[in-house]
């Protein structure tokens, strides 16, 4: 297999493979999950597939799983679903459990909105959900099974009660609980003036393909969804780095980001904000993170100085091939 090296160097591939909007069937078919994994995994920068959108029917649960073992003998050792949990307690636990090596679980919306204190039909629904993550961590026990199973909290005041109440399930020992980032409760003018733009950086690094098989912009669900074409239509190249997606990445920040908590994480990171500040967005993902990170490690005294000061390593970016 001839290995494609892509600008900005992707490091997850996300798919979307059920519709929330429709009937909640899995509709990314084999034929198409197929062609998008033969192309990715050419890409030698991926290791990841995210699994995005489900919020399962039981039945849905054999298809999850078949998909997830598609993408495993495809070859990418990561592999995490992201799901609401929601009808996702039946025998398949242990199936989704053995195709996937990461299973996060996040609050259904209807439960994302809720503030403490909980009513007594919200805290009901509540312990439903928390009762589906139980049986999960149960399973993996009971089998000893290497799937990493994550909760995530969003960052509000239902955290803390939610914390509580995960911290006394069965099988806590087995999973983590993660807060979500807190860039959400800053608005987007706010983080212009602290680091002068929007500093998510998903559009750069995760190639997401919707449930038609077309490559989207990003998972922000705030707005409807862009799509840039098929694998069909277009080479992998073409749609990562045609002009459409490039015209979309540069102006996101006005029509999709607000709200958005986003990934931004490498930018976060102090020392990198004023090779940031230098080179600009796009110029700043198309350095390989090595180099990056290299960088951040010199400039916080966890590496020998550098021969050359960042102005020299970054004056000129690496060209996608
Ligand atoms: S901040 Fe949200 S909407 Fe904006 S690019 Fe990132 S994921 Fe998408």
């Amino acid at each position: 297999m001839s290995m494609a090296r892509l600008k900005y160097d992707p490091w997850m591939l996300a798919l979307h493979l059920v519709d929330g909007s429709a009937s909640r069937r899995m509709t990314l078919s084999l034929e198409q999950l197929s062609e998008i994994l033969t192309e990715t995994r050419r890409v030698p920068t991926i290791h990841t597939v995210q699994v995005r959108g489900i919020e399962a029917d039981p039945g849905e649960l054999p298809d999850l799983v078949e998909r997830a073992r598609m993408i495993a003998l495809a070859g990418f050792p990561q592999r995490i679903l992201y799901t609401t949990g929601e009808g996702m307690r039946r025998q398949e636990a242990e199936e989704v459990l053995r195709a996937f090596t990461h299973v996060e679980f996040s609050l259904p919306s209807k439960l994302a909105i809720l503030e403490a204190p909980l009513s007594e039909a919200a805290a009901r629904q509540v312990e439903d959900w928390l009762r589906g993550i139980e049986y999960y961590a149960r399973v993996k026990q009971a089998w000893q099974l290497s799937a990493e199973l994550v909760v995530r909290v969003p960052a509000r005041t239902i955290a803390g009660t939610l914390c509580e109440r995960l911290d006394g399930l069965v099988g806590r020992a087995v999973f983590r609980v993660q807060r979500a980032g807190s860039a959400s409760a800053f608005s987007l003018a706010q983080q212009q003036a602290g680091y002068g733009m929007k500093l998510c950086e998903e559009p750069y690094r995760v190639l997401t393909f919707n449930t038609n098989g077309q490559m989207t912009g990003c998972s922000g669900t705030h707005k409807p969804r862009v799509q840039f074409g098929s694998l069909r239509e277009q080479t992998l190249t073409q749609l990562w780095e045609g002009e459409p997606i490039e015209a979309w990445r540069a102006t996101r920040a006005q029509n999709q980001c607000q709200g958005c908590p986003g990934m931004g994480t490498t930018v976060r990171r102090p020392s990198l904000i004023s090779i940031y500040d230098a080179v600009g967005e796009q110029r700043f993902h198309e350095y390989p993170q090595r180099q990056l990170q290299r960088a951040a490690e010199e400039a916080e005294g966890k590496a020998p100085t550098p021969r050359s000061p960042f102005r020299e390593i970054f004056c000129k970016p690496r060209q996608a091939s």
